[in-house]
Formats: structure tokens, sequence, C-alpha cells
């Protein structure tokens, strides 16, 4: 059986590394927000270009915190796309803000801009982007139909490793997010999280979110209301060693996906594989368009190789967002691309042998099909 996603091919050596990192940390009686989570805030800052990278305990938790950083709350109107994961809309609801579901490109599965455009009123304060699968979604496109007041938040939760223009992605609004859920491009050793940013007020605002509204210099005194969402040591030392390994481990994943275009792409038609709007792309997911959805999952199982369905109810349609949902019509590509999309197995351990696997029992299907 070809998994969907192997964490014991992606970190052959975890056993090791994490009874080091255990050793350093349990002799040092170092746990939370301590040395190891500020050494890791400066290399991952560095490795971005950023000024600032402050670790928070998920992805979830920095979108929400950044957002009331930023100064979004109560009556305020934050557009987001309504294909996506939870996080986005739910980390709007958490800091008061109202989400506005918009539609998405139907080759990219990213926010589409004339959707964003139509959807704007004197309340819009942000567009939270998310950057979806291997995918990027075009910001300078975005910004083009904003008007100058309405900040962007970066869901680059997927996307860590990917440029556009050179530029990381997480660099490329006014507020970006990284996830570290061992599955996420960074992988941590549990949950943690990232918030990126040029601006020290939204920083220094991020810091004492994180732990209770303390300015990190007097214990028991809160400036404002807070959250829990503090990074542990272990994890942001794993994810240190992490860092350092994520450009190997970015090629690996950059070469699968790219012998999956070459098997994809001749099969145009029925399958259409996700548009990535950049060449320096990070494979989260490698995901495919398929009308006979369920047919192509039936006939990888029986070929051994699993597959993933993300987000076959749009964000809109959930029970947890109805009042929220807002007019159908924004969202009918979002729609058909719900009932579309599926993810084949793609991580840096798969060896050669597994990536042919997958290519040819997707070849196999493809045939099947044209018959
Ligand atoms: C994983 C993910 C998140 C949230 O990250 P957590 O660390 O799990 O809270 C947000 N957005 C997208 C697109 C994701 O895939």
């Amino acid at each position: 059986m070809i998994k969907y996603y192997d964490y014991r091919r992606r970190h052959p050596d975890a056993r090791s590394d994490i009874l080091q990192i255990m050793e350093h940390q349990v002799g040092r009686g170092e746990f939370i927000l301590k040395d190891a989570v500020s050494t890791f805030e400066r290399a991952l800052a560095d490795k971005v270009g950023a000024r600032h990278a402050i670790c928070v305990s998920s992805g979830t938790s920095a979108m929400t915190l950044g957002l009331i950083a930023a100064g979004i709350g109560p009556g305020d109107e934050v557009i987001t796309p309504a294909f996506c994961y939870v996080a986005a809309a739910s980390a709007i609801i958490q800091a008061g803000a109202t989400p506005v579901f918009a539609d998405v490109l139907p080759e990219c599965f990213t926010l589409a801009p004339q959707s964003v455009a139509r959807l704007i009123t004197p309340r819009t304060r942000a567009v939270l982007v998310a950057h979806v699968f291997s995918g990027l979604a075009n910001i300078a496109a975005i910004r083009a139909v904003l008007p100058a007041r309405v900040l962007i938040l970066e869901d680059s939760a997927t996307a860590f490793g990917a440029r556009y223009d050179n530029k990381p992605a997480g660099t490329l609004g006014d507020v970006g997010v990284y996830s570290f859920f061992p599955a996420k491009p960074l992988g941590g050793l549990g949950d943690g999280g990232a918030v990126i940013t040029e601006d020290d007020e939204v920083a220094r605002r991020v810091r004492m979110l994180r732990n209770h509204g303390q300015d990190g210099t007097r214990r028991f005194y809160h400036q404002m209301l807070g959250f829990n969402s503090r990074m542990d040591d272990l994890n942001a030392a794993w994810l240190s060693r992490q860092l350092c390994d994520n450009d190997r481990q970015l090629a690996r994943k950059q070469a699968i996906a790219l012998r999956y275009d070459a098997a994809v792409a001749p099969s145009a038609g029925f399958l259409t594989a996700q548009r990535r709007g950049t060449a320096d792309f990070s494979p989260h997911a490698y995901v495919v368009r398929c009308r006979s959805r369920d047919r192509f999952v039936r006939h990888m199982n029986q070929a051994n190789v699993q597959t993933k369905v993300h987000f076959g109810t749009l964000l809109p349609e959930q029970p947890a967002f109805q009042q929220w949902a807002g007019a159908k019509a924004a969202y009918a590509q979002a729609r058909a691309l719900a009932g579309e999309c599926v993810a084949i197995p793609l991580c840096a351990g798969m060896d050669e042998h597994q990536v042919a696997r997958v290519v040819d029992s997707v070849l196999e299907f493809a045939h099947e099909s044209a018959l």
C-alpha cells in the first residue's frame, strides 16, 4: 500500500533526533518560549528575509492573532475563499470579524481577483488570501482590485518554500502565516505556527496576544486580553533542524511533482492538474480535477494507492458557517471544484519505485477512461 502521506518515510532518523532534543531541553529545563523558540524565530525570519517571525501554537492561531494584531475585529468584513481549509474562516470569526466568501480560479484553485472585486464594501478591512495545495494565489492581481486601506493577510500554511518573483510565500502580503502541522512543508513535532510581518507594532501585539497579553518584562501583568498560544521548545528545536533540511525536501518533492506533470498532462480532458502560478513552487499536495472522481478513487484503491479528497464541502455550506454563507452564486467555480478535486501521494520520502507505481496507476485509469 502506498500511503497518502508517510511520516516515517519523511523522517527516517526521527528517533535519534528527538532523543537528542529531549536530552538537551530536559537538561536545561526549558520547555515553553525559551531559547530554542527565539533561536528558531530568528532562523525562520532570516530564511524568508522577514523582519519578524513570531511562533505560536498553530497556523490557525497565527491567523487569529495576526488578524487581531492588525486591528481587525467586530464590524469588519474579511474576504476569503469559499474553497479552502477551515482555518481562515474560523480565524476571521474568532477575531470577531465577518467572513465574506469569494470564488476561486478553476485552474489554480486560489482566490479569483474578479470575485474579490465584486464583494468589496465600505466595511471591507482585509482579504485573507490562501495558497492552496501546490499553487500560489496571485497576490499582485488581488492587490490591484483593492482600495489602499484593505490589508492582505497571507495564509501560507502549506506554501513554505514557494517563491513568487523570487520573494518567499508568507512575505507577499501585509501579514503572513505558516503552519508547522507535521504534514506541512515545514513540519513540526506537533502543532505550531508563525506570524510573519515587517510591522513592529503588529509583531509586538502578536507577542503579547500569544502569552495572555503580557509584554515579556512584567509577569502577571496583562496589557491586553490575550490567549495561551505559545510554542514549545521541543518543537522549536525540531523545527530548527527541519529548516536546515528544507531545501533538500523541497527539491525532492518538486522532482516528484514534475514526474506527475509529465504523466498527467497528456491525459488532459478528464484529468487536469492544478496550475501552480509560479515555477518556484512548494508541492504540498498534488491535486487533479476529475469528473469521475469516485471511479478514480476506487481505481487507485484497487491499485493499493491512497488518495485524499480535500474540502469536499465548501466552507459556506458547512453547518458552522451557515449564517455567513452569502449568495451561492458568488462561488460557483468553487462548488464545481469541491466535487472534482482529488490528491495523489506526494511526500519527500517516496522512492522512485513508489513514484512509478503512482504514475502507472494514474495512466491505467486514463487508459480505461479513454476506452
Ligand atoms: C493546515 C492549514 C492551516 C492551519 O494550520 P494549523 O496549524 O493546522 O492550525 C491553515 N490553512 C491552510 C490552507 C492549511 O492547509
